[in-house]
């Protein structure tokens, strides 16, 4: 059985705290690989890794250290059919979703390579009699990421290229449920240029991280993952002096208004609700409908979609949706849709009994397809991360918009409808981070920042983009005079340069 190491100091390195947890293939059910699960000691070996690589590293002009990145970018594009098969493997999506997946990731690779331009400071002359006076950005240090199973490379690269390339030095601790690209991406860093020690990666579970939130050289931590995790790493980091920005759960609703067009609209909720088996946070898993017509007619298209799904291994060709991350997650999600049933909701699709014809002990789940479902019920309120979607029937666009500005989540959000003034007006007044008008997965680009709002975040700052930027940065603000410029005898009032 393949055993994967740790990456610490630009070595592969074995597990020595003797735990390790199994990686499975979810398409066939069965353990492929194991992994070390890190203890507080082997977590700190690769903190002081980092530690003793950042001084060299954040002293680079930023220019080589984007030079890293453009060759990573280089390298990624080699590499992309191996790191999409990696994601297949483990974590069950389909091949053109792993695919998409890693173009996202090198989006923010791409842009990183701008550093130079992203790290400019501001400087005024003369702010004062031969005083002048600039501010620029300083890295952080030593700085942590944690990341969820559902995004294995993307949103490792929401982190990595950005931390880097501002000058500090990195530890990975990614999702032990589907490790392995992880270490590929770590490869590919190492032979972009990046020196040993900058970039590093220590498998793990509660232990690990629990010992990073505990590190006094961890200056800054970025997590993505669960709500109450991330509600955690947010409350224990900060109160041990780090900076933090943890990205949690979501409920994503996408409003359908009653000129919306249908197919269109049904083939959005499709592909966003379904695809990578709702295992996405910015899936959407709700859908409102403005009217009783609209929703008969929009049940009436979604139905025969959702019993036609191509549910396979995700490397078949042609499949649309492969199988859940784990057992245990199919029996979470088999549980809400049981729960929903039991809450009173109407079961349009049931997919629970779905079984593949081949791989049987793979955690296939067939797609699921609620209709009246309240807004009191579980099913409605709570996170299920499995292709199950649910419909809300409310009498008009008022009501759409209170229903989703009342709810915890605020990831993602999305209207289809022909009527720019409606939209405007969601664009203005809904309560979430991330808006789409007529776009049913609105994942902003790399250059712009990903974030939610409510307890889909917590911390001040989104994600990658101009926000990454400010995160992994400080700023120090200098005024400066030559001797030219210096007076004679002692001031005792507060400075005023002007
Ligand atoms: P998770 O919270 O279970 O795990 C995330 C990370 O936290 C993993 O690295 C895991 O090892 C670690 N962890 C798990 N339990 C822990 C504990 N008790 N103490 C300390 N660390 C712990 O999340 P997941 O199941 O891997 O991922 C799915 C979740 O992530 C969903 O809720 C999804 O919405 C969310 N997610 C959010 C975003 C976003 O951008 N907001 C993006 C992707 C995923």
């Amino acid at each position: 059985m393949e055993k994967l190491t740790h990456f610490i100091d630009g070595n592969m390195v074995e597990g020595s705290s003797g735990r390790y947890g199994d990686v499975f293939d979810p398409a066939t059910g069965q353990v492929q690989k194991q992994v070390p699960l890190a203890s507080a000691d082997e977590l700190d070996a690769a903190v002081k890794a980092a530690a003793a690589a950042f001084p060299a590293w954040a002293a680079l002009p930023a220019l080589r250290r984007a030079r890293c990145m453009f060759r990573l970018k280089n390298l990624l594009d080699e590499h992309k059919d191996q790191l999409a098969g990696l994601l297949t493997s483990e974590h069950g999506k389909v091949k053109d979703d792993a695919l998409g997946e890693v173009t996202r990731g090198l989006e923010v690779v791409e842009f990183a390579c701008g550093a130079p331009q992203l790290l400019k400071g501001e400087f005024t002359d003369t702010v004062g009699s031969g005083v002048d006076a600039w501010s620029f950005r300083q890295p952080l240090g030593v700085v942590a990421g944690i990341t969820p199973f559902n995004f294995p490379a993307m949103v490792p690269l929401w982190m990595i290229p950005m931390a880097l390339v501002c000058g500090n030095t990195f530890v990975l601790k990614p999702s032990e449920r589907d490790p392995g690209a992880s270490m590929l991406l770590a490869e590919l860093v190492q032979r972009a240029g990046v020196p040993d020690g900058v970039f590093n990666v220590v498998h793990g579970d509660r232990e690990a991280v629990d010992a990073i939130l505990a590190h006094d050289d961890i200056k800054a931590i970025s997590f993505v993952g669960s709500t109450p995790i991330a509600k955690k790493i947010y409350e224990v980091g900060s109160a041990n002096g780090k900076r933090v920005q943890a990205l949690g759960g979501a409920k994503n609703h996408m409003v359908v208004m009653p000129d919306a067009p249908l197919e269109a609209t049904a083939d959005a909720l499709m592909g966003s609700a379904y695809g990578s088996a709702g295992e996405r946070c910015m899936a959407i898993s709700v859908a409102v409908v403005v009217g009783d017509e609209t929703a008969d007619a929009l049940i009436a298209e979604l139905k025969p979609r959702v019993q036609a799904l191509s549910i396979q291994p995700g490397n078949v060709e042609g499949a649309e949706m492969g199988p859940l991350i784990t057992a245990d997650h199919h029996a979470k999600v088999s549980g809400y849709v049981s729960l929903g049933v039991e809450e009173g909701a109407e079961l349009v699709v049931d997919g629970r009994g779905f079984k593949h014809a081949k791989e049987t002990e793979g955690f296939f789940i067939g797609g699921c397809l609620f209709d009246h479902v309240k807004a009191d019920m579980r099913i409605y309120q709570e996170e299920i991360f499995g292709p199950v979607l649910c419909v809300l029937r409310v009498d008009s666009y008022d009501e759409a918009v209170d229903l989703i500005n009342a709810h915890v989540y605020g990831n993602g959000v999305s209207i289809f409808t022909r009527d720019g003034d409606a939209a405007r007006n969601f664009v203005q007044h809904i309560q979430v981070g991330m808006v789409g008008v007529n776009i049913p997965i609105p994942v902003p680009m790399a250059f712009h920042s990903f974030g939610g709002w409510k307890q889909s975040l917590f911390g001040d700052h989104h994600i990658y983009g101009p926000e990454g930027i400010r995160f992994y940065t400080r700023v120090k603000a200098v005024t400066q005079r030559w001797h030219t410029g210096i007076r004679k005898g002692a001031d005792f009032h507060f400075p005023q340069l002007g």
